[in-house]
């Protein structure tokens, strides 16, 4: 006889708690399908292309944000794989259209996230890896607060300078013209939510995919949990 009442008194407390508890239990489940928004941003020369592209060749769920730049294409770029490259014309037409989720102008050049494919792969539930400005990181951190934003460093002003001028990719003034723009941008690191100093690549990666899978235990970085 008590142990039926307690049986019974457990099943009135287990009712009416358990709707709540099912729907955290469901919610919890919905945000570790959700795709993340990830971004990385940095001086230039700190690597941030060498780390997306090794974030990309290892993590089979991690998609790559193209980005359209009015910049001419360097040597070894492909048009569609490093950057969809436009002219000004094009650019402002899709600004005009909205299809940008953040544009801005970095080194006297435009560059634009494409919204599109940003919803597309966030909504298939992949992550989405975004290699932009500080003007864009602000830009994004502000429509999606649940986002993921990493700031690199390097390990020095002269490992900066070397690795700058090792990849012989500009010339001297538009090295310069980088380096020039470091201070301005270390202004916005504290936008970001993290920052690694890129010394060993193997470390960084490492972080960084640490980074991404707590990430999705932290109400913090939780569309879901953020909003209660
Ligand atoms: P960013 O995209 O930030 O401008 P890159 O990825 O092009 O920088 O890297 C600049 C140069 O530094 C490249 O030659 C790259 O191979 C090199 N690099 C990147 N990360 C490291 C690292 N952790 N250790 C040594 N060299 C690196
Ligand atoms: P680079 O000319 O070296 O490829 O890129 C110059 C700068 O533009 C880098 O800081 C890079 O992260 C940034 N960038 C690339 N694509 C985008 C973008 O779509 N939006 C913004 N805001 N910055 C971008």
């Amino acid at each position: 006889m008590c142990g039926c009442v307690n049986e019974l008194t457990i099943n009135y407390e287990l009712s009416t708690n358990m709707n709540l508890l099912q729907k955290y239990i469901e919610q919890y489940k919905k945000n570790l399908k959700k795709g993340k928004i990830i971004v990385i941003s940095g001086p230039s020369g700190c690597g941030k292309t060498t780390i997306c592209k090794e974030l990309i060749r290892r993590n089979k769920n991690i998609v790559f944000s193209i980005s359209y730049t009015t910049r001419p294409k360097k040597i070894g770029e492909v048009n569609g794989k490093d950057y969809f490259f436009v002219s000004e014309k094009e650019f402002w037409k899709m600004v005009r259209q909205k299809k940008f989720v953040e544009w801005a102008k970095v080194y006297n050049n435009y560059y634009g996230t494409p919204k599109k494919n940003l919803v597309e792969t966030i909504k298939a539930g992949k992550d989405i890896l975004l290699e932009i400005d500080v003007q864009g990181g602000k830009n994004i951190k502000k429509q999606h607060p649940e986002s993921l934003c990493i700031f690199i460093l390097p390990p020095s002003l002269e490992v900066l300078k070397e690795r700058i001028v090792k990849r012989k990719r500009e010339d001297l003034a538009e090295i310069k013209t980088r380096l020039r723009n470091i201070e301005k941008e270390l202004k916005y690191i504290k936008y970001y939510d993290y920052i690694l100093i890129n010394d060993d690549l193997k470390d960084t990666i490492k972080n960084i995919e640490t980074i991404i899978s707590s990430s999705r235990f932290c109400k913090n970085f939780s569309e879901i949990w953020r909003k209660k």
